[in-house]
């Protein structure tokens, strides 16, 4: 069965950016995922997209088709009470911030004076990523994974 929308697929994967750093990899057990319904990001879907168990796949991905481009308005500094309930404020904190546009991630990137910067990008933003990945299992997905858009079973996770 080669991967298509619907399917349950399991990779394993090492992911590394362009200096070759690790960033993430798959541990004991594969990543397994419902293709076709946005859990991993659009350019991995589309290169494993065909492929079948057994098959290994190497690609770069450029941000646009990752975790999107580096976005400058979405660096904010805010005064530092405005943070008065956070503890230990330090550099690369991650931290839920309330926005107009909603709940979001924000890293915090520079501390000066009062003044405290937030990166709201996702951390690998503007990063081209190199996936190897190989394909161990393709199989259909229940009516009910696809009613919930995510894998169920063993190697999947319910909320
Ligand atoms: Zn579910």
């Amino acid at each position: 069965m080669s991967i298509a929308p619907d399917q349950v697929v399991s990779i394993h994967y090492t992911l590394k950016n362009d200096a070759g750093e690790v960033i993430d990899r798959s541990r004991d057990e594969p990543l397994t995922y419902l293709h076709g319904h946005g859990n991993l990001i659009p350019g991995l879907e589309q290169a494993l997209a065909g492929k079948q168990p057994g098959e290994a796949v190497q690609v770069r991905i450029a941000p646009a088709q990752a975790y999107g481009e580096y976005d400058e308005r979405l660096v904010e500094q805010v005064p530092r009470r405005a943070l008065k309930g956070v503890r230990n404020l330090e550099v690369g904190m991650r931290l839920q911030a309330q926005t107009p546009q909603g709940a979001r991630t924000v890293t915090v990137k520079q501390l000066t004076g009062d003044l405290v910067t937030l990166d709201g990008n996702h951390p690998l933003a503007g990063q081209s990523l190199n996936f190897e990945v190989q394909v161990t299992a393709v199989r259909a997905a229940t009516a009910e994974e696809l009613a919930h858009g995510h894998v169920h079973g063993p190697e999947g996770h319910h909320h």
